[in-house]
């Protein structure tokens, strides 16, 4: 089947001349590199897990592929429809079928907004309502969906708990009835004690509205917990993906291996993969040549350094980018 999403080739680059800092400095502008040739398939009714640190660039992929930011480059298909080419009209229209879900619900809900405002206010941007009553018994139900009161549609985002603002801004979500939601770190924010909750009820809304998943997380964990398939983040490329079993299992990137290996896994005897990352995520303002990654790899050599692996095949629909994952599997296809 085709999928419901495919990114091709997506390249993200800032030009800081633009910003208020490149302008009052006068200073040459630098090129941040955000995302850097990605491509990835999300298919119908899967969730895509796509991890990594924070500043490797998820949130700003996540925001291409709605075109919520301008690629530079690169192309998006959403159902058969080339995204990046839609004038503003067809976009809005588009946008019906693609949402996100933000991390920080408290800061993306509008303060002096009611929670039936603030769910109902696409419906109206969108001229989906005829009328007030209808607009009222809509935003309750999609409000009685996620775990609330229709008690609580005319209170303020700052009556409710953390974990409650998330349910609103999953409602919000939700209201136009899309297919592809891009969730951004949807749980970050939270207590772990609600995180499970929210987790469930994201679960339990894609079964019941036949939703796809982009699911955005720094928590290896959670992505274990929530997804199908799996994409590896850093410095604004993939450099890992395949089902969630071969890539948290048998994870073959080192930058993988290094997440997974922070992880404690009590109930998981057996060889673990030790890869201790030296130093901190460099800047995206100057990424270091060849693989990204091999100022922090353990196991980097000489060719690390000044050239990019290619990506190679290494088991049914696992990709690896590493100069040291030279068994590319060609299978029958
Ligand atoms: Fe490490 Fe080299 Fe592989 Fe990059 S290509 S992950 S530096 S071994
Ligand atoms: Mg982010």
């Amino acid at each position: 089947a085709d999928p419901l999403v495919r990114v091709d080739s997506l390249v993200k680059h800032y030009d800081t001349r633009r910003g208020l800092v490149g302008r009052l400095t006068g200073r040459p502008g630098v090129l941040v590199q955000a995302l850097n040739d990605v491509s990835f398939t999300v298919r119908r009714g899967e969730t895509l897990g796509l991890i990594g640190e924070s500043g490797c660039g998820k949130s700003t992929l996540g925001r291409a592929v709605l075109r919520l930011h301008e690629p530079t480059a690169g192309r998006v298909t959403f159902d058969g429809t080339d995204v990046t080419g839609l004038g503003h009209a067809d976009l809005k229209a588009m946008r019906q079928r693609m949402q996100i879900v933000f991390q920080d619900p408290y800061a993306s809900l509008n303060p002096r907004r009611t929670v039936a405002e603030i769910v109902g206010l696409s419906l109206k941007l969108h001229g989906l309502t005829r009328d007030r009553r209808e607009l009222r018994d809509r935003v309750a139900a999609i409000i009685e969906n996620v775990g609330l009161k229709t008690t609580h549609l005319d209170r303020y985002p700052h009556q409710f708990s953390g974990g409650q603002r998330q349910r609103i801004g999953i409602a919000r979500a939700l209201i136009l009835n899309p297919d592809f939601i891009v969730c951004d770190e949807p749980v970050s924010a939270l207590d772990v004690s609600i995180q499970a909750q929210i987790i469930q009820l994201l679960a339990d809304l894609k079964r019941e509205m036949g939703l796809t998943y982009l699911f955005i997380s720094h928590d290896i964990s959670v992505i274990g917990y929530v997804s199908d398939r799996v994409a590896v983040m850093y410095l604004g490329e993939i450099v890992e993906m395949g089902p969630v079993e071969a890539v948290l299992e048998r994870p073959r990137h080192p930058y993988t291996q290094s997440l997974l290996s922070a992880v404690p896994q009590v109930d998981k005897p057996g060889p673990r993969t030790h890869v201790r990352l030296k130093g901190d995520l460099p800047s995206p303002l100057n990424p270091p040549p060849g693989c990204k990654f091999h100022t922090r790899c353990p196991l980097a050599t000489d060719v690390c350094r000044t050239a990019a692996p290619e990506t190679r095949t290494v088991g049914d629909g696992h990709t690896v980018s590493c100069h040291l994952v030279t068994d590319d599997v060609r299978l029958a296809s």
